[in-house]
């Protein structure tokens, strides 16, 4: 039988990021070429066909607590397990950067909106009102830090453009960040309806 993605991701979630982060040091230098094309809709806006918001404070326990959140919102479109995985841990490394870079020491609000779209494609926004980043353009490079005192890599950007097939992020000093996510879910549809029901 066919594993089922699973909310509960206590166990093996570090061992996991671990993980990831070798694996885009290797592709560091290539990341585009692990990303799939997305299809162009021909211009015209698209209308979601599922939405959500999330909006929590930015405690430590709460980053868990929104990328289960998120993968909860995402299992009406039938993700494999590794398309729910790499969600996941975009989101996770999203929302640790509002905790810990734009918030800092105080506790404020993060905000998060998903949208999925009848193509399967889904938009995430991970949004708070810290202290922004100065040069975005840095801040994105693979094992660009400023807080290598706290043992941070650098590389959360890395890992969200590794993962996911588009990363942007619209950031003024001052007044916060916001970071979509974008990827396209490929449903595994009847196979897996089949398989998992023996
Ligand atoms: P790691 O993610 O590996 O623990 P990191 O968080 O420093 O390390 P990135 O996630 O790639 O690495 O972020 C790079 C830098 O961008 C951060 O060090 C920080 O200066 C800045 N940054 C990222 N997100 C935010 C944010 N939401 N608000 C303010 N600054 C941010
Ligand atoms: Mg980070």
């Amino acid at each position: 039988s066919v594993a089922k993605p699973s909310f509960s991701d206590t166990q093996g979630y570090e061992a996991g990021r671990t993980g990831q982060v070798g694996r885009v040091l290797l592709a560091a230098k290539n990341t585009s070429a692990n990303k799939k094309i997305i299809a162009s809709n021909g211009g015209f806006v698209m209308k979601a066909s599922n939405t959500m918001r999330l909006c929590f404070d930015s405690r430590s326990a709460n980053e868990s607590f929104a990328r289960t959140a998120v993968a909860a919102f995402l299992c009406g479109l039938d993700p494999t397990v590794e398309e729910l995985t790499d969600v996941k841990t975009a989101v996770s490394e999203a929302v640790t950067n509002s905790i810990v870079h734009g918030y800092r020491e105080k506790i404020d609000k993060v905000y998060i909106t998903a949208n999925i779209y009848s193509d399967n494609r889904i938009v995430i926004k991970i949004k708070d009102k810290g202290c922004g980043i100065s040069d975005v353009k840095q801040a994105m490079e693979p094992l660009f830090t400023t807080a290598a005192e706290e043992e941070r890599a650098g590389l959360g950007f890395a890992v969200m453009e590794s993962l996911m097939d588009k990363v942007k992020v619209f950031s003024q000093p001052g007044k916060g960040t916001t970071v979509t996510l974008e990827k396209q879910i490929v449903s595994k549809g009847e196979s897996y309806v089949h398989n998992s029901r023996g």
